[in-house]
C-alpha cells in the first residue's frame, strides 16, 4: 500500500540559518528524518509539454491509472495532460550543513527552458526559507537532464552556488560526454573549471557514517534513468529518507514498476532498479522524496 503524506511545516530548530517558509501559492513542505529536516522546495510546476501520458508511459494499464490517480491526484489536470512538478530537495543538517539535491528547470535560457512549462524559482524559494545561494555547501545532482541541472549554473557559465561542491557520478558525465551531448560545455565545464565538480564513483558517503544510528548522507547509484543517475539516501536516528531522482517520474510508477517511462535511457535497467528501490524503501519503512510528484513525501508500506 502507498500513502502520500503531506507533513507539517514547523519551523525548523537545527539550523538557525534556515526558517519556515513558503511555497508558490504554499507553505514549504518539511519532513524530519530523525534530526535531519528535508524541506521540498518547488522550482516549478505545469503540464508536460513533450507527450501525452499515454505516450510517456506507453505500458500503462487502466489499473495503474485509476490507482495513481489516488496517490497523486494533482497529476491528472481537466485538460487530460500530465500536470508535474518540479521540485529539489534541501537537506537542512547534521549541524548548519546544507545540502540541496537537484537544481530544478533553472531561469529563462536555461536548456529546459525550450520545454518547461514556467521558469524555475529556485533562488528565490531558497530565500524564502533563509537560504542564501552561499549558505550551499553541497549539490547532488541526481542526474544531468535539463530539468534537473537549471540552477546548477547560470546561462552565461558561473555556478550558482559558488561555495558548493557539486556531485555527479562519473558514469552520468562520461555517458555525455560520449554522446557529444551541449550540457558537457553547458554545465560541466565550468563546474570542472572553477574546482567544484566532484565525480562519484559508485556509492559515496557525502556526510555523517559515525555509529549505527548516527546520520548519514549517502548518494547510491540508481541506473536506468540515465547511466549515471543516483539517488540520496539520507539515515538518522533509524528514520530513512530516499530522494528518489527520476527512478520515478510519475504515481503510476509507484503504482506499478514495471510501468517504462518514454524517456528512460535503459527501461529494463530503470525498472529493475525502481523495484530494488521500491523494495528496499517498504524494508527499511524509508519515506521517498520524488522530483516530480505534487505530493512529493511518499509512505510506501
Ligand atoms: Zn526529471
Amino acid at each position: 500500500m502507498i500513502t502520500t503524506a503531506l507533513a507539517g511545516t514547523s519551523v525548523l530548530t537545527t539550523t538557525p540559518a534556515v526558517a519556515a517558509g513558503h511555497r508558490s501559492g504554499g507553505v514549504a513542505i518539511t519532513r524530519s528524518v530523525g534530526a535531519i529536516q528535508v524541506i521540498c522546495l518547488l522550482d516549478a510546476s505545469g503540464p508536460f509539454t513533450l507527450s501525452s501520458p499515454a505516450t510517456a508511459f506507453p505500458n500503462a494499464t487502466e489499473a495503474d491509472w485509476s490507482a495513481a490517480r489516488l496517490i497523486d491526484p494533482e497529476a491528472f489536470g481537466p485538460d487530460g495532460r500530465w500536470h508535474l512538478s518540479f521540485q529539489c530537495f534541501v537537506v537542512a543538517g547534521p549541524g548548519s550543513r546544507i545540502t540541496l539535491v537537484d537544481t530544478g528547470v533553472g531561469p529563462a535560457g536555461s536548456p529546459a527552458s525550450s520545454w518547461a512549462p514556467v521558469p524555475g524559482r529556485l533562488p528565490q524559494a531558497l530565500a524564502e526559507i533563509g537560504v542564501d545561494v552561499r549558505d550551499v555547501d553541497l549539490v547532488v545532482q541526481t542526474h544531468l537532464h535539463s530539468d534537473h541541472i537549471g540552477w546548477a549554473v547560470h546561462p552565461s557559465g558561473e555556478p550558482v552556488f559558488p561555495r558548493a561542491r557539486y556531485v555527479v557520478q562519473r558514469a552520468e558525465i562520461a555517458a555525455l560526454e560520449a554522446a557529444g551531448s551541449a550540457l558537457v560545455p553547458y554545465v560541466v565545464d565550468p563546474l570542472r573549471r572553477t574546482g567544484q565538480l566532484t565525480e562519484a564513483d559508485g556509492r559515496t558517503r557525502l556526510a555523517g557514517g559515525h555509529g549505527r544510528s548516527g546520520h548519514r548522507i549517502t548518494a547510491v547509484p540508481t541506473p536506468g534513468h540515465t547511466a549515471g543517475h543516483q539517488s540520496v539516501v539520507v539515515d538518522d536516528q533509524g528514520a530513512r529518507m530516499v530522494m528518489t531522482g527520476d527512478v520515478l517520474v510519475h504515481a503510476v510508477q509507484l503504482a506499478n514498476p514495471a510501468v517504462t517511462y518514454q524517456y528512460e535511457g535503459d527501461p529494463e535497467l530503470a525498472h529493475a532498479t525502481r523495484r530494488t528501490l521500491l523494495n528496499d524503501a517498504r524494508r527499511r519503512h524509508a519515506v521517498l522524496a520524488a522530483a516530480h510528484l505534487n505530493r512529493p513525501f511518499v509512505n510506501v508500506c
